[in-house]
């Protein structure tokens, strides 16, 4: 092997590492570069992903509602969700309760109709026209817990 040869190709293996080199770090980016557009791709879905969920969770609360609803006006529901919407019930009941001594306080009355907040001396519910007689209002110091259909049986008393 003469000089020259050894000369060429030491050049040539110099080259042929760069060119080695340049192709790693062309490939090292390419990979950087799917990495981030991979990452900016599971945020993305992340994002659709917890609102798609979230429409479930409305569709199943819905759903939970409708079912209750049936239940409280006597249709028949699947026996597995009854114990459940009586809870439901409870608690709508003391909801119900808390509004109407809230009411008291601030000294209004709801309409038996719509359960429309009316003040006191409203005569006529104007929601819905409903003539409001004034002993249906909750009095002070009257019942604290029951709720207005029970206020309607203390006018027969
Ligand atoms: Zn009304």
């Amino acid at each position: 092997m003469d000089f020259k040869n050894v000369i060429s190709k030491i050049t040539k293996t110099t080259i042929d590492t760069a060119e080695v080199v340049a192709q790693t770090a062309k490939e090292g980016s390419a990979k950087i570069a799917k990495k981030s557009e991979e990452l900016v791709e599971v945020s993305k879905l992340t994002v659709s992903i917890n609102s798609e969920e979230s429409k479930i969770k409305d569709i199943y609360t819905e759903i939970g509602k409708i079912v209750c609803e049936k239940h409280e006006n006597g249709m028949y529901i699947d026996p597995d969700l009854v114990d459940q919407c009586n809870d439901v019930l409870d608690l709508k009941n003391k909801v119900k309760e808390m509004k109407n001594r809230v009411i008291q306080i601030k000294n209004k009355k709801v309409c038996p109709e719509c359960e429309e907040t009316l003040n006191s001396e409203t005569m006529f519910c104007p929601k819905c026209g409903t003539n409001i007689e004034n002993d249906i209002t909750i009095e002070e110091n009257d019942i604290t817990t029951e709720n207005v259909s029970d206020a309607e049986i203390i006018e027969d008393k």
